[in-house]
């Protein structure tokens, strides 16, 4: 085992390679309040790269409801338990990674194989509600909520310390140092699936037809060209942000990935605790409890909902937030100019643009030239 420094939990721990950090590391931000779980992303991602045989239970893309949810059947509550939960000490994750309980029993990585009929039920728990029932004529006005649920989409995290590396022992897979896209070599991979064992979030998915594992590839060919991945850029509800992360000391207040993570700090990993460094971030919804979010996103979610909260005051955050799903192309800076929001790519071309508020307009009732009556007049 190396040493190595994690900053989203704010120490270092144990990992069987070396830090080996790559040149660009592929990331996105996902905001939680916007999504309507209406698996368009699932569905981008399906068509385009798990519609062949032996894929027909895969979702590299998925959308599951919390807190009952998940794909594959307590993906994560089963390896919470494995590890103690998740206990911290102030920013400082106190209690073992999955690499640091391993290390205790002789192995790289603490994980499990799920059980064949777990894969089966992609929606279980779908908008099911925690909290009880909802009354008859109830309505619900302060935040958070007494009654909740959230849609939480995932993909491959792309992390930074990889269980699936770990895991293999044909070291299939690996990670490009040129933008730190995880990937499985389909021809070293003999189909052991340790790599599904090893990866807490579950996302590399067994094909008993070719026997190999297969994954999440970030729709390299498209982050190749400088686009947003598939799932990225068919959001409906526009909840996705693509781009690249800085380490914390280096971050750049013009990178929107940056700026959110590690400036605002409005976006959060999906449980740091894990130790694997994971580069999919989230903005946690505002009307769930903060001890539910805290033990998913780790410590910083009561100041990213206030930040967040705070958003229509504050002006790049608020012009940033209006570039989400903007554009096909990454935009890789932002500015807010003259209540203008302005997404640039690599080359410093404009590819992006919206106002900040948009503009309100209300049309008569009654049109005299037209001799015709509205019904919307806004
Ligand atoms: S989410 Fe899982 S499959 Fe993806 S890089 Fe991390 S450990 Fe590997
Ligand atoms: S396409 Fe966007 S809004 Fe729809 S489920 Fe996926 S992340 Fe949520």
């Amino acid at each position: 085992m190396e040493d190595v420094f994690n900053w989203q939990i704010n120490r270092n721990m144990q990992y069987p390679y070396p830090a080996a950090m790559p040149e660009k590391q592929f990331a996105a931000v996902f905001d939680i309040n916007k999504c309507i779980g209406c698996q368009t992303c699932s569905i981008t991602c399906k068509t385009t790269w798990t519609a062949g045989r032996g894929q027909e239970y895969m979702f590299w893309n998925n959308v599951e409801s919390k807190p009952y949810g998940g794909y594959p059947l307590y993906w994560d509550s089963q390896l919470l338990e494995k590890i103690g939960g998740g206990k911290w000490n102030n920013n400082t994750y106190a209690g073992k990674t999955i690499f640091e309980k391993a290390a205790e029993e002789n192995k790289s990585v603490e994980g499990f194989l799920p059980a064949l009929e777990d894969w089966s039920y992609p929606n279980m728990g779908e908008d099911e509600i925690y909290g009880g029932n909802v009354a008859q004529g109830m309505h619900i006005e302060s935040l958070p909520h007494p009654i909740w649920f959230f849609y939480l989409p995932r993909i491959c995290n792309h992390c930074s310390y990889p269980a699936c590396v770990a895991a293999c022992p044909r070291k299939s897979v690996y990670k490009r140092p040129e933008d730190g896209i995880v990937l499985i070599d389909q021809s070293r991979c003999q189909g052991y699936r340790q790599c599904v064992a090893g990866c807490p979030y579950k996302k590399p998915m067994y094909n008993a037809t070719t026997n190999r594992s297969e994954k999440c590839v970030a729709c390299y060919p498209k982050t190749e060209a400088g686009l947003h991945t598939q799932c990225m850029e068919h959001c409906i509800g526009k909840v996705r942000i693509q781009g690249w992360i800085s380490p914390p000391d280096k971050a750049d207040p013009n990178n929107p990935i940056d700026y959110l993570v590690h400036v605002k700090k409005i976006a959060h990993p999906l449980y740091p605790q894990f130790g694997t460094q994971p580069n999919i971030y989230y903005i946690p919804p505002i009307h769930v409890p903060s001890p539910y979010l805290t033990q998913m996103f780790g410590t910083g979610v009561d100041a990213a909902i206030k930040a967040y909260k705070a958003a229509p005051s504050d002006t790049t955050l608020k012009g940033l937030l209006v570039l989400f799903g903007s554009c096909a192309e990454l935009m890789t800076k932002f500015e807010v100019k003259n209540d203008i929001a302005i997404g640039y790519n690599s080359k410093g071309d404009i590819v992006a643009q919206a106002p900040i508020q948009e503009p309100h307009v209300i049309r008569d009732h009654y049109d005299k030239a037209r001799d015709v009556y509205r019904l919307d007049v806004t």
